[in-house]
């Protein structure tokens, strides 16, 4: 096989000093210095979430407070990596919901399986479960990615109920209609 021997340019004189490569960073760095910032001093500083980002899925209570899964468990089949894990419970007797629906025993979603698809929350009928602007998500286990029912609805909160299910069930309920 033949060999091509490829002769190296010898380096000129301003080159063996350097001070090309030291101008052109310079001149980079001049020029950069007064355009606007699009960095963040993370984390003292937060960047802007905007509108629509996916970040941890949590779970949602309506403006009463009430529980709005009722572990029908299309997002734990629908979840791709299988990250979401129900255990299906009933609404406590003495709840004057007992009976009209049901509720979660234990909802867990393991944070080191989830992949922020959203389709948990297209799938899911009663808008309870949203991926909100949560997206620092640090521990020193893997227990501890595992968000359970308690911790999914204290990162979830209340958001405003835009079909008004217990509504519906109200009136239903008034007209004799319940189920
Ligand atoms: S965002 Fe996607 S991966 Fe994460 S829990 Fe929902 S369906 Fe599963
Ligand atoms: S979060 Fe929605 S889809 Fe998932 S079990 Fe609850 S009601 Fe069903």
């Amino acid at each position: 096989m033949a060999v091509k021997v490829i002769e190296r340019k010898p380096l000129s004189w301003a080159e063996r000093t350097y001070l090309p490569q030291i101008l052109s960073g310079l001149r980079i760095t001049f020029r950069n210095m007064f355009k606007p910032k699009v960095t963040v001093e993370y984390p003292e500083e937060r960047p802007p979430i905007p509108v629509g980002y996916r970040g941890v899925p949590t779970l949602v209570r309506d403006p009463e407070g009430r529980e709005k899964c009722v572990s029908c468990q299309l997002c734990e089949f629908v979840c791709p990596p299988k990250a979401i894990r129900i255990t299906p419970g009933e609404i406590p007797e003495e709840s004057q919901y007992a009976h009209v629906e049901k509720a979660p025993k234990e909802f867990e979603i393991d944070m080191l399986r989830c992949i922020y698809c959203g389709l948990c929350q297209e799938v899911c009928p009663e808008e309870a479960i949203f991926l909100q602007n949560t997206y620092s998500v640090t521990g020193t286990s893997r227990a501890e990615f595992v968000n359970n029912k308690q911790k999914l609805y204290e990162i979830g909160g209340t958001l405003p109920d835009k079909h008004f299910k217990w509504e519906k069930k109200r009136r239903a309920a008034e007209h004799g209609n319940a189920h």
